[in-house]
């Protein structure tokens, strides 16, 4: 009896529980619907629209070898997710369909839709959850609440996490071949901008899984040490693999056990500091559930809602071009916009920069984010947002606003990410970069700083003090 499996950020075979369980129960069919003015609606840019094709022609290969065949629908909106689905399941006669949760609010809709109109038209519908280790609603306070806070979270995560939560799924066997093609991928049609060269980021799961060996051989010991540097390749770069699913956590998490004596908590400092970052990652995936207001485009803690964001066009402008007058949060950007990726201690000093400094409403800047990561991912980018903002979970007190020259000094000592990124400045002696003297600058083209950081901070202060809770 013919299986349907529904990829989406899923784009992988070894390791994936809807396949997996799918092709436990007879042969498989599997189908990617693509929706890319829905996805353009929720802000993803060409880099990750662009990735994401790269990846569903890389699994379609894969899939191919094992005798699966990939359908591929275009499909406008996620309300015609239903309709195409049930099509392809009555073509070819489908008994059961198959596909791993998604836990931004529009997903959880559209799969909620899937599954009614497949319950009415008598084919079972099975959601796994894939992404995390605990299923969103069954890792939860003391009260019975969804954590709102990481180190919690973290904690009952690690005390509870069992073997077989983290277990690789079986990878199906090649199967008969079925008397079904693969459709053709069509190219990606002509988007506003361009995406970047895809060489910077090949795309599928053996990308996926050299990064993540070539990580643990030779950076993972150092990770606690490095993974502030953003002039050191410190940290895995595997985040647009982990948004697509081009490798799971289960993956990375074995890989880390099998380096570390079996354990994830406790051994090398550097691969245990990693693996809290895959539990942020899985904290934000259950704040997007728990706390569904933070997909509404509201924050998620609700007095916030009243902060007076300041409306500066060209203070966004010039934050969103790398011409701030501050060189970190300016190389930064430029490393977005170039690379389709930001280091993670960039990304804090940017959103900091934008909400506190600026004033600027943090909504802006996710959307910035979105447009150009290609790691780009809601749970996890609306999550640092509202962190930095200090509008969000956990402790980021509004008091707490970086100064972006001193975490310049202390994360790229020598000015080298500056020199790399604003090669004006790479003239000027390293201690310099971090805040050149306007006299420095006479024969620059380098912008100013467009606030006072002392002032801007006063300001941010005022405004959050003036909030009532
Ligand atoms: P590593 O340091 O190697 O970490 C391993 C993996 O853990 C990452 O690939 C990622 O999947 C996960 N991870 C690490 N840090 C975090 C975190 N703080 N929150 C959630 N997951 C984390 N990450 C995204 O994947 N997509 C985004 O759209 C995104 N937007 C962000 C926006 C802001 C303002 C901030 C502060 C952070 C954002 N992050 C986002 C989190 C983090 O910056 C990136 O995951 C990280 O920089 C990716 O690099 P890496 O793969 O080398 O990470």
């Amino acid at each position: 009896k013919r299986q349907l499996v529904w990829l989406r950020s899923d784009l992988r075979i070894d390791d994936n529980s809807a396949l997996a369980a799918a092709a436990a129960k007879g042969p498989v069919v599997a189908v990617f619907l693509r929706s890319i003015p829905q996805w353009q609606a929720h802000g993803h840019g060409a880099n990750k629209l662009d990735f994401w094709a790269r990846g569903v022609a890389a699994v379609q290969t894969a899939l191919n070898g094992l005798n699966i065949p990939l359908l591929h629908r275009d499909i406008e909106d996620y309300d015609q997710a239903p309709e195409a689905l049930l099509t392809i399941a009555r073509e070819h006669a489908i008994e059961q369909l198959h596909f791993n949760h998604e836990y931004a609010l529009n997903e959880r809709r559209r799969d909620r839709a899937v599954a009614d109109a497949f319950k009415q038209a008598g084919i079972a519908a099975h959601g796994y959850h894939d992404a995390v280790a605990f299923a969103p609603g069954s890792l939860l306070t003391g009260k019975g609440d969804y954590y709102g806070v990481f180190t919690p979270f973290s904690k009952a995560w690690h005390k509870q996490v069992s073997a077989d939560q983290l277990a690789l799924r079986d990878t199906p066997t090649v199967q008969t071949p079925l008397d079904i093609a693969s459709d053709p991928l069509p190219a990606l049609p002509a988007l506003e901008s361009p995406p970047i060269d895809g060489r910077l980021w090949p795309a599928g799961e053996h990308a996926a899984s050299d990064n993540l060996a070539r990580f643990l051989r030779f950076r993972g010991r150092h990770y606690n040490a490095q993974r502030d540097l953003p002039n050191v390749r410190g940290t895995s770069e595997l985040s647009p693999y982990l948004a697509l699913g081009m490798i799971s956590h289960r993956q990375c998490l074995q890989a880390v056990m099998s380096e570390n004596g079996g354990h994830l908590a406790d051994g090398d400092v550097g691969l245990t500091t990693w693996v809290n970052e895959l539990v942020w990652r899985e904290f934000y995936q259950h704040v997007a559930v728990g706390f569904p207001q933070v997909c509404r485009c509201q924050p998620f803690q609700a007095h916030t809602k009243q902060l007076a964001w300041r409306d500066d066009d060209e203070g966004f402008q010039a934050w969103c071009e790398g011409r701030t007058g501050y060189p970190i949060v300016d190389a930064a950007m430029r490393q977005l916009v170039t690379t389709g990726w930001m280091h993670n201690r960039l990304r804090m000093i940017t959103a900091m920069f934008l909400s506190k400094h600026l004033l600027i409403d943090w909504r802006r800047g996710e959307a910035f984010f979105l447009n150009h990561l290609v790691d780009g991912e809601f749970c996890a980018n609306n999550g640092g947002w509202q962190w930095a903002a200090s509008t969000g979970t956990d402790a980021a007190p509004y008091f707490r606003i970086f100064n972006p020259t001193t975490q310049s000094t202390r994360f790229d000592a020598e000015g080298e990410f500056i020199a790399q990124w604003l090669p004006e400045l790479a003239e000027l002696p390293a201690k310099a970069r971090h805040a050149p003297p306007q006299d420095l600058l006479t024969d620059i083209d380098y912008p100013p700083p467009i606030v006072d950081h002392k002032a801007a901070r006063q300001r941010a202060l005022a405004a959050f003090k003036s909030l009532s809770k």
